[in-house]
């Protein structure tokens, strides 16, 4: 699982006619799907009235939302809420360590509530407990699809919460529970106000996007006329429908995929350009033993040939995945063969780990630790690897011609030239890399999707300038 990194917030929305309605304060640390949770809380306040605080000193209350997956991460969440406490005084816990209250209240016995996972009302009761809210306050300063704490441009859309799996080294279901996916149609609807509101990529997050609709046992609802089953095929093909205020599809990027044979399904999809050519595959490993002992799913051997298949249907594929490294068990002849897999699999983008035991875990119990410094070899060894596949990946797409969608446009510099960050297909926000243009031009906005030409590759970036 992705764990993303601190994300600064508390950006103030818009002006309001009245000043002394409560101010909140938030950070939200964590995963993508931590953030959709954040961004639901402040929409949630928003329309009780409250107003965001960009600082920490103008907050009446400060929210954080942690994150406990890695040891790792807790720390950074005590870290966090230390601070907000040290800045502000007035803190509410929530989020995946809310899980943990004793812990929480026996190192900050000072934090106003800890509320879990998932936990909405739980926590907007709390915030309104300690700075109750205007009454009357104005209740259309939400803006259509919600808070976002994204750019404008870009949309988490969680489609479900909770995992079915279990995975030896992940703590996630008791965390979060079981696999739990909304309707079809109410995802459906939330994605095109979205795209309404002016959301040009949707980025599909949950635990397991391929499992979706397995608890309802894909429930079909009603959308647009048709019957749309909750299934990640007929997701992405109702995705594949939507349109922008240009009349052009939206970009939708699949995240967290398990190579599940109807995987296979949205690939033509991605040939026709109704869905983003990418797919984000933690994969996690390659070596049989390993994925046993893990307990993946959708652990089989014929992934490399799916693979090269899924590539001849759509050749611009992008495939994005994560590592561990030093997982109980593995040995040197696992790891040569995760080497050698990788080699074959070309991947786009890769993420690698060193395992690191997570309280509860049963992966905690399994015999062969791999010590530190060999855990330490062998990411080395997989970067270096994984490193030189992309840049020349990247390389090859030098002198084509490529759509990207603009994130941030700078300032003219002294000879006038406008430069600007973007992304290609193939690279998701946050996590992948980034496409530098110079001479674009003026009147370009963030969100602007238009073709460049590529002149330059490095480790992780393309370099390019509009193409006329
Ligand atoms: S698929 Fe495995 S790693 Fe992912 S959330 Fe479920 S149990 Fe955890």
């Amino acid at each position: 699982m992705t764990l993303g990194a601190k994300i600064p917030m508390c950006a103030p929305i818009m002006a309001t006619k009245i000043p002394e309605a409560p101010k909140v304060g938030m950070v939200s640390l964590g995963c993508p799907k931590a953030l959709v949770d954040s961004e639901r809380i402040l929409t949630k306040l928003r329309s009780d009235g409250y107003q965001m605080s960009a600082d920490y000193a103008g907050a009446d209350v400060v929210l954080v939302n942690t994150c406990g997956f890695l040891d790792s991460a807790k720390e950074e969440s005590l870290e966090a809420i230390g601070e907000a406490i040290a800045e502000n005084g007035r803190v509410i816990v929530t989020g995946c360590m809310g899980n943990e209250a004793e812990l929480i209240r026996a190192k900050f016995p000072q934090v106003l509530a800890v509320t879990g996972a998932h936990q909405y009302e739980a926590v907007v009761n709390a915030v309104h407990e300690a700075s109750p809210p205007i009454p009357n306050a104005f209740v259309d300063l939400v803006p259509e699809g919600g808070l976002k704490l994204t750019p404008r441009h870009y949309s988490y859309l969680k489609i479900s919460e909770g995992c079915n799996h279990r995975c030896s080294f992940c703590i996630i279901p008791s965390l979060r529970g079981d696999l739990a996916s909304r309707r079809i149609d109410a995802v459906l609807r939330e994605a095109e106000k979205l795209v309404h509101a002016g959301t040009k990529e949707l980025l599909i997050i949950s635990q397991d996007t391929s499992a979706y609709g397995v608890d309802t046992r894909h429930e079909a609802r009603q959308w647009k006329g048709r019957e749309v089953r909750a299934h990640m095929t007929d997701l992405a093909r109702e995705l594949g429908q939507l349109r922008t205020a240009e009349g052009t599809p939206p970009w939708v990027r699949l995240h967290y995929v398990y190579p599940y044979p109807h995987v296979d399904h949205v690939i033509p999809l991605m040939a026709d350009g109704l869905l983003t050519p990418y797919l984000d595959i933690p994969f996690q490993h390659a070596a049989p033993s390993i994925l046993k002992a893990m307990r993946r799913p959708a652990n089989e051997a014929k992934v490399l040939d799916r693979i090269r298949k899924w590539r001849d249907i759509c050749p611009d594929i992008a495939i994005r995945s994560s590592f561990v490294v030093g997982f109980p068990g593995e040995t040197e002849a696992d790891f040569d063969y995760l080497l050698q897999w990788l080699d074959e699999a070309q991947l786009d983008r890769v993420g690698a780990f060193r395992f690191e035991p997570v309280e509860g875990a049963a992966a905690n119990d399994l015999p062969g630790a791999v010590p530190e410094e060999v855990k330490e070899e062998r990411y080395q060894r997989i970067m270096e690897r994984t490193a030189a596949i992309s840049a020349a990946r990247l390389q090859a797409k030098v002198g084509r011609v490529l759509p990207v969608i603009i994130d941030e446009v700078g300032e003219a510099d002294e000879d006038g030239s406008i430069g600007a960050t973007a992304r290609s297909q193939a690279d998701a926000p946050e996590i992948d890399g980034n496409v530098f243009l110079r001479d674009v031009g003026e009147g370009l906005a963030p969100g602007s999707i238009l073709n460049v030409l590529i002149e330059d590759a490095d480790e992780h970036d393309l370099y390019g300038v509009p193409s006329v």
